[in-house]
This record gives C-alpha cells, sequence and structure tokens, in this order.
C-alpha cells in the first residue's frame, strides 16, 4: 500500500513523512490554536491563469498532493485570477487539463477568485475604516522619481520594488474625498507603521517534508506600506490570498521560496484581519540547466509542450523526484 503512494524526495532517506506524522504538531509556540490540530488538514495548489503551467507549477502541485496524502488530508485547487487583463478564461481549462494528465485529482470545489471580490472589497474597507489603509494617487514613474530621492542605495522591498515613500500617507482627508469623487486611479497601501502598532510581535509556524515544525519571526515592515489594492479589483494577491486561506479552511501551505518573504506580509494581514494563520513550507524552486527559475518569458517548456514532445505524464513525474 504504501509503497504506491508518490514518494516525497525526503522518503529517499527514509524519512517521509508518514514514518513521522505523530510530528506533525507544534512544537513551540502558539500557533496554531490547539482546536484547528483536530481539523482534518488542507492543502491548496492556487495557479493564476496567465500562462500555460511549466514543470514548476507541476513540482508544487504534485508536492502539495504528496503532502495532503501524507497527512490524510484534501487538497483543493484555487484559480488565481483576479488580474482583469492577463488572466485568460481558456487558460483556466488548459490547467485543469494539465493538472489532470500529471494524475492529480481535488477535492471539492474550484474556487475562482474573480468570483469573490466584494468580499475582498469589505476587508480592504474594514482595514480602511480603522486607518491602516490609505488610499495612493501616485503614479509608478512618480514613485520611482520619489524612491530615488530617498536615499543611496534606495531602499527595496524583498522583492527588490523600491519602497514606497509615503507620499499619500497624510493627504488631508478632504483632498483624499475631492480626488476619489473625481474618479482619480488609485492603489490601497497599508499604513505599515500603524499595522505593525496594531498588531505587536509576529511569528508563523513552518514545516519541512520530514514533518518537522518550527517557529518563524515575521518581519513585514520590510515591505514598507504594501500595495494591497490595485487601481482596477479591490485586492491585490497578498489580500486575496489570505482571504482565501481563510474561507477555504487551509491549515497547511505549500508554495515556492519566491513567496516566502511575502509570508510576513500574509502573517500581518491574518492578525489585523482575525483570520487563522496556515503552517507553510516553502519549496526549493524548479530551475532550468542555466539556474533560472522556470517562466515563460524565458521560454521554459511549457507541460503542454512536454505532452505535444511525447513526454508522459509518469516521466514527467519522475523527473520531479515523484513515482
Ligand atoms: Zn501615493
Amino acid at each position: 500500500m504504501e509503497r504506491r503512494l508518490p514518494r516525497l524526495p525526503a522518503q529517499r532517506r527514509g524519512r517521509g513523512l508518514l514514518a513521522t506524522r505523530h510530528r506533525l504538531h507544534p512544537v513551540a509556540g502558539p500557533l496554531p490554536a490547539p482546536i484547528r490540530r483536530l481539523r482534518r488538514p488542507v492543502l491548496r495548489f492556487a495557479p493564476s491563469p496567465n500562462g500555460r503551467l511549466h514543470r514548476g507549477h507541476a513540482y508544487s502541485a504534485l508536492l502539495n498532493a504528496a503532502i495532503a496524502r501524507r497527512l490524510g488530508g484534501r487538497l483543493l485547487l484555487r484559480i488565481e485570477d483576479i488580474d482583469p487583463v492577463r488572466s485568460r478564461p481558456a487558460l483556466v481549462a488548459a490547467i485543469t487539463h494539465d493538472l489532470a494528465w500529471l494524475g492529480l485529482r481535488f477535492d471539492g470545489p474550484v474556487r475562482r477568485q474573480s468570483e469573490h471580490l466584494p468580499a475582498y472589497r469589505a476587508a480592504l474597507a474594514d482595514l480602511a475604516a480603522r486607518g491602516l489603509a490609505y488610499p495612493c494617487f501616485c503614479s509608478r514613474s512618480a514613485i520611482a522619481t520619489a524612491a530615488l530621492a530617498a536615499g543611496d542605495p534606495v531602499p527595496r522591498d524583498p522583492d527588490g520594488t523600491p519602497l514606497y515613500p509615503g507620499t499619500c500617507r497624510t493627504l488631508p482627508a478632504p483632498e483624499i474625498a475631492a480626488r476619489r469623487s473625481a474618479g482619480a486611479p488609485h492603489t490601497w497601501r497599508l499604513d505599515i507603521a500603524r499595522a505593525l502598532a496594531a498588531s505587536g510581535s509576529l511569528a508563523y509556524g513552518a514545516f519541512d517534508c520530514e514533518g518537522q515544525e518550527w517557529e518563524v519571526p515575521a518581519d513585514p515592515a520590510r515591505w514598507g506600506d504594501a500595495v494591497i489594492a490595485r487601481r482596477d479589483v479591490p485586492t491585490s494577491y497578498h489580500l486575496a490570498v489570505v482571504h482565501d486561506d481563510a474561507a477555504q479552511g487551509i491549515t497547511h501551505v505549500v508554495r515556492g521560496q519566491d513567496l516566502e518573504a511575502a509570508t510576513d506580509l500574509h502573517r500581518l494581514l491574518q492578525r489585523l484581519l482575525g483570520l487563522p494563520t496556515p503552517r507553510y513550507h516553502h519549496h526549493a524552486l524548479i530551475r532550468d540547466p542555466a539556474g533560472e527559475k522556470l517562466a515563460k518569458s524565458r521560454g521554459s517548456q511549457s507541460l503542454q509542450d512536454l505532452r505535444d514532445a511525447g513526454v508522459t505524464p509518469g516521466a514527467v513525474r519522475a523527473g520531479l523526484g515523484f513515482a
């Protein structure tokens, strides 16, 4: 029975999650609340439909499935399609097809973020009403100019974007009202200083494929006044993902290391919005032979390309370390 389960890479060393599942509970700190330990684990794979899936997506999806199976948990599918320009409906069907081709099955209904914009708008309004978020009318070039003047080297967030210098944080209320009623385009930014004062110190639980757990201190200050709602939709990736993880009852988040720094910001939003915090595993990224992260823009082969070239799903799984 056990031999037929896909193996996690760690199991090659004979120390898989199955062998250590009794250790899958917090070893220190207050997270998560005891009641959550009694719940059946829930994981999710959450692609954005703005390109075809490649081997990096396949690895993340297969790892989620393997850990869900080890934990006796459920695996949900979420389509992160808040981007009205880049998200293409035809790609949702293509993603579903690719995942089925890989042999993946998901529990429950598929959640599409584009169907939940009112819920994100309500969460944003809650933060704004408490003085934790403010509208920002700055253009991209105005922010770049102001950031250049803010220091040398320019302070940047973990993604390399210059930190917002806070131009709109102190706009007088009548001016904000006038600009908004005139229809001036604006994003919404978190007031990080006020948010941190409201949240206190933060940490989250991390876990690895061998069932070890530990606590990670969160440092959301390094994101500055992050954008939590875009000009065109009442949310950003950050706000929508914490809302949805709570709405779907996600207990274990398994995603790439490229999102590890963002978890600090997610932990802050969870605290501010009174949402539960899942445990996190940030896996290594699959890279091309040149060591670059896979991406359509770099010409990485999609699963469709591999399928067209006669590669079998079994070969894709085996190449990524799954039986
Ligand atoms: Zn601004």
